[in-house]
Parts: structure tokens; sequence; C-alpha cells
């Protein structure tokens, strides 16, 4: 079949959707540039990995693959819930947080009904929406590059059927601080699902001033979820396991619906439980990022760019100038960022926090880049 052809096969939703830009893999940067010592600064993973608890709980790992998971990762959920102050009944994990914002989709919207989100934002809170024939309604920064609240808070007063507020921000490090968070939640009316997607919470919660979101959403009647994720602070990126804390356990049950039944594998279900045993060791890694990030702002704000304030493992970092070019010479050099690329955003680097290593190997081919 010719490529026409093909796209008349499609729902009329899916040919016009972006592909998720995952950014460049570090073999591809070593395959491309010949670099041996590559910075993996592009996607905010925790560089100083999973506590070794993890690597305890999947050593026996080969001799149970035979066996499927458990569909309804039981254990996990209840280890959750015991942290969370709920009941596995109100917890759905999901293969990573992206696959529940993906159910929450397919679950609850309908073609043309409308869904609020963030500009620049997490790129799936806008495709998974369209995917399903949603439309979706962008809100812009504050010039300060923070979360404009008023406007927040008039678009949710119109009634979406889904809110994605994603605290604090990817990929600007912005957050809702307590004081705007509860007018978010009095501004928002009974028929719209709040989705909160804390994937950083944990370094947030060194940030002075950030909700403690569950509190507060249960307060309220309406319907909530809070999504968080094990591949950041709990250093599991590569296994995908992260999940949801719903208002209700109908929900819950609704997601159950549409998932995919074995979509958490043994793996991830194994090291997720191990990781949550350990959070001292998560906290430590966390503190030490949050330290490290300081000490990299004031880096990059010396060279004369400027910084969005960061509540996150990440800064957003405006040049000043287009950063394709940047990009491609810290490539060239070994350093993986993201370069932001939707209109408007084209001058700004996502930068992870990384090692001590990295940050400096990331500064400078900064340095480098800009003098040229
Ligand atoms: C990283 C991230 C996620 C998804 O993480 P998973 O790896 O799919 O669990 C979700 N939301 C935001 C805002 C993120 O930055």
């Amino acid at each position: 079949m010719t490529a026409p052809d093909l796209l008349a096969l499609a729902r009329p939703e899916v040919p016009p959707l972006p592909i998720y830009n995952a950014g460049l893999s570090s073999e591809a940067v070593r395959a491309r540039h010949g670099v041996d010592r590559i910075a993996r600064l592009g996607s905010n993973e925790n560089p100083y990995g999973p506590s070794p608890r993890v690597a305890q709980a999947l050593a026996g790992l080969a001799q149970q693959v035979l066996w499927y998971p458990d569909a309804d990762s039981s254990a996990l959920r209840a280890a959750i819930a015991a942290r969370s102050g709920t009941t596995a009944a109100h917890v759905v994990v999901g293969n990573g947080s992206e696959s529940i914002l993906q159910m929450l989709c397919l679950a609850l919207l309908s073609p043309g009904e409308r869904v609020l989100a963030q500009r620049p934002a997490f790129g799936l809170h806008e495709i998974y929406p369209r995917m399903v024939g949603a439309g979706v309604e962008l809100l812009d920064l504050s010039p300060a590059l923070g979360f404009d609240v008023d406007a927040w808070c008039a678009a949710l007063a119109r009634g979406p059927k889904m809110a994605m507020l994603a605290n604090p921000s990817n990929p600007v490090g912005c957050m809702f601080g307590t004081a705007a968070f509860a007018r978010l939640l009095d501004a928002t009316p009974a028929g719209t699902l709040l989705v909160v997607d804390e994937a950083y919470v944990e370094y947030a919660r060194l940030t002075p001033g950030f909700p403690d979101a569950l509190p507060m959403l249960r307060d309220r009647g309406s319907a909530w979820i809070v999504l968080r994720t094990f591949s950041k602070a709990y250093g599991l990126a590569g296994l995908r396991v992260g999940y949801g804390i719903a208002s209700d356990a109908a929900l819950v049950q609704l997601l159950d619906r549409v998932r995919t039944p074995f979509g958490v594998n043994l793996a991830a279900q194994l090291a997720a439980r191990a990781a949550l045993v350990d959070e001292a060791h998560m906290r430590q890694a966390v503190a030490r990022t949050v330290v490290q990030r300081d000490a990299m702002a004031r880096a990059l704000q010396a060279m004369g760019l400027r910084v969005a304030p960061s509540a996150t493992n990440f800064l957003f970092v405006d040049l000043g100038r287009p950063n394709g070019p940047v990009n491609e010479a810290l490539l060239a050099l070994g350093v993986i960022v993201k370069p932001w690329k939707e209109p408007g955003f084209t001058q700004f680097l996502r930068i992870t926090v990384g090692t001590d290593e990295d940050n400096a190997l990331c500064l400078q081919a900064l340095r480098d880049a800009l003098a040229c």
C-alpha cells in the first residue's frame, strides 16, 4: 500500500500527533561523535540510582520469569497505600505513570471533550488526550516563568472534562505553592477530573511552600488523582513503574477496564517494593541533587543566562539564542540535554542535574558552546 492509502486507514486523530520526543541515547551520541565520556542530562533520571535493596530483590529474577506477574500488583499497591495513608483500592499502578495518563484518557475522554494543560508541558499531557479526539487548551506561563494562577483558575471555572496539572512543572520546574493550589481546588467544578502529576514530588518537598496535596484534595468532594513515579527520585526509570492515588476506588476500577492486564512486569513490581523499603537512600540522593541544582543554577546565572526557579531535579535555561546549534555543540562534547522544540521555547534547554562530574562537564561544554 502507498502512504496515502495507509493514512486513510488511520483514525483521523493519529496522523497529526507528534511522536514523543525521547531524545538521543548515549549509544547514538557515542557513535555519532566518538566521545567516551557522556553526561546524560536529558531525561531527568536520578544519577545515583536505586537502593542496593533493588539489586538484592532482582537477584533471583531469572528463575521467576516463566510466570506472569500479578496483574493487580497487589503487594506493591498495598505498600504504596500504607505509605500514603490510603487503601490499596485507591491505588493504581502502571507501566510508568505515563501509562496511567493514557488509561485516564481512554477511560474518561470522548471525542470533542476539553482538557486543560500547561504550555510548555510534559508532552503526553497533550498527546494522549488528542489521541482519543479530545481538544486541549494550553495555558501560557507568567512572564517570570511561573504558573499563571489567575489564568488557571479562570480556565478551570469553565469546566474542562479533565485538567492535567504537573506540580512542579516539567520542563520549567516552577510550582503552585500551597495558597495557589488551594485557589485551584476552589476554582475546579465538580465535573472536572483533576490530574495532579507529581512526578518530582520527592524533590519538591524540599522547597518551602510546596503543598501537601493529598490532604488538601481529600477535603474536596469531587474526583481527582495524584500521579507519582519510581522513575525519578527512586532511580528506576528503566523498569517503568508509576502509580496513582485516586479520590475513589470507582476511578481505579474504571482504569482497570482499559489498562493492559500485565502492564507492570515482575521486575518492576519487585524493584518498586524494594525501593519503598529504603526511603532513606532515596532521600539522600534527592538532598544531594537539590544542593547541586542550586549550585548549577548559580553557575549558569554567572554565565549571564536566565534560569527558571526550580523545585525539581532539572533546570530550564534561557540561552537567549536558538537552542539547536548550542545543543549540537554540547552533543559533540558528550553532553546530552533536552533542547525544547515548541514554538516560543526554542531558546531553552532543559538540563537534568547530574553528578558533580556530569554538571562540571555540562557547564564547561556550555561555556565553550556559547563562546563561539
Ligand atoms: C517523568 C515524568 C512522568 C512519567 O514518568 P514515568 O517514567 O512514565 O513514570 C510523568 N509526568 C511528568 C511531568 C514527568 O516529568
